[in-house]
């Protein structure tokens, strides 16, 4: 005979059980609510989009081009890919939907499912899901740091305490080639003690020397030059503007000249936020993100600033689970009616009936699918509710119902067609 292998999710990806949801759910709503108090509309756009938005908008030479993407040709001959961000997919609606001819600037937030193909690790997979806030035609400073201030509140809603913002400016096209070109000198002249992959990084993209984790590169990077020390005039304007509006709320940040981030279309700020908690997975930002001037040019609209971020619902939920299982469990919600029946005429009625409670708004348990009456009962005790509703073969054919109060053991007998009412008028008292 043969063995049928036993299947699996995918590899990095996975199933969010029963259990789990409410952990989403809570990052979600809490998300939602932090977008309709700072006005950010919701937008959700295509898991699946045209290949070449990714390369030309993330860059040829970052990681999630050249080795991330789940790039496939679909049956038409389209070389397509699932989305590995969201930033690119609402660039292109943007502009597809001409939103430049709307007032600016214009708010957007997303959640959902994304896709790279992953080393599988600790806290990395090939599915996750990111939670992300995105402003489009603003060039004002202020921006970026409401865009913080966004993910930083979100973390503390969640009741994150010890965040670390770590921000840094990489500069536009006016100040940053002249940089990179500082940079590729000074790595070139320590080339021997860079590791493979940086030595590599030198050609395609210098930048992402910086925040190499690798022991080797270090020392290395420790002597580069900074960034900081040549932004043109504009950018460091900028740069110090959205510092003194994170001052002026007294949002905790730390300068990191190291942070570069992944992806080609960031300009002037790029900023992470840390988890310094014991749950949290130490060398992991919880979010990622900064301003992206040239993007909706680069897609083909017009000039257009924009600045956005993402936060990482796995990593988010990972650290609120730790903590559950330091508190205490939360309060199971108790149902206030539980339907028992035994019979098959009963049983029939049941559906029925279980169906009028919940018109009626009355919050019901059943468990149509059992039939011994004390397995029910058992049941409704455990879950605590207030009253159990019996429904045996003569009350089926005799069109009544028994109402067992479970805290008294009280027992009365009642027509069922009234037996809405009476348990509503029970409920109120
Ligand atoms: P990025 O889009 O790479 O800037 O990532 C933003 C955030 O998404 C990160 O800070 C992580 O929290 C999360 N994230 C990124 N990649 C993954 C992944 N493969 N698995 C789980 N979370 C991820």
């Amino acid at each position: 005979m043969v063995k049928t292998p036993k299947l699996r999710s995918p590899t990095g990806m996975h199933d969010i059980l029963p259990a789990d949801q409410s952990f989403f759910q809570k990052v979600y709503t809490t998300a939602s609510s932090i977008a309709n108090f700072y006005g950010f509309e919701k937008i959700d756009t295509p898991l699946v989009e045209d290949a070449e938005l990714f390369v030309k908008s993330i860059g040829m030479s970052t990681d999630i081009i050249e080795k991330q993407m789940y790039v496939f040709r679909s049956k038409g001959g389209d070389l397509l890919a699932l989305r590995p961000e969201f930033t690119a997919g609402i660039a292109r609606a943007y502009i597809e939907h001409g939103m430049f001819n709307l007032p600016q600037p214009l708010k957007f937030y997303s959640f959902g499912p994304l896709f790279r193909l992953e080393r599988p690790q600790a806290g990395r997979f090939r599915q996750f899901h990111q939670i992300d806030f995105e402003v489009f035609g603003e060039q004002s400073p202020v921006i970026d740091a409401q865009i913080i201030q966004i993910f930083y509140n979100l973390l503390r809603e969640l009741k994150f305490k010890n965040l670390m913002v770590e921000i840094n400016s990489i500069g536009d096209r006016q100040c940053r080639p002249y940089y990179k070109k500082l940079l590729v000198n000074y790595f070139r002249s320590r080339e021997n003690s860079l590791c493979a992959d940086c030595r590599r990084r030198l050609r395609y993209n210098p930048l992402r020397i910086l925040d190499c984790k690798e022991e080797k590169c270090q020392p290395v990077k420790a002597q580069a030059p900074q960034i900081v020390d040549h932004l043109c005039l504009e950018c460091k304007s900028h740069f110090k503007e959205v510092l003194e509006f994170l001052d002026e709320v007294e949002l905790p940040y730390r300068l990191n000249p190291y942070l570069v981030r992944g992806l080609d279309y960031y300009t002037k700020t790029v900023f992470e936020i840390f988890d310094g908690s014991e749950e949290g997975q130490k060398g992991d930002a919880l979010v990622g993100g900064g301003r992206f001037d040239a993007l909706v040019r680069l897609l083909g609209g017009r000039n257009t600033p924009a600045c956005g971020a993402a936060a990482g619902v796995e990593r988010i939920i990972q650290v609120l689970k730790e903590r559950s299982k330091k508190e205490s469990a939360p309060p199971v919600q108790v149902k206030d009616v539980f339907l028992a029946q035994l019979g098959g005429l009963a049983k029939r009625k049941s559906l029925k009936l279980f169906e009028e409670f919940r018109r009626a708004k009355i919050s019901s348990a059943e468990s149509l699918s059992k039939d011994s009456l004390k397995t029910q009962l058992r049941s409704a005790d455990k879950a605590g509710v207030r009253y159990a509703l019996i429904l045996g073969q003569r009350e089926a054919l005799e069109g009544t119902i028994i109402i067992r109060d479970m805290k008294t053991g009280k027992q009365e007998t009642v027509k069922i067609e009234k037996v809405i009412k009476e348990i509503q008028k029970r409920l109120k008292r």
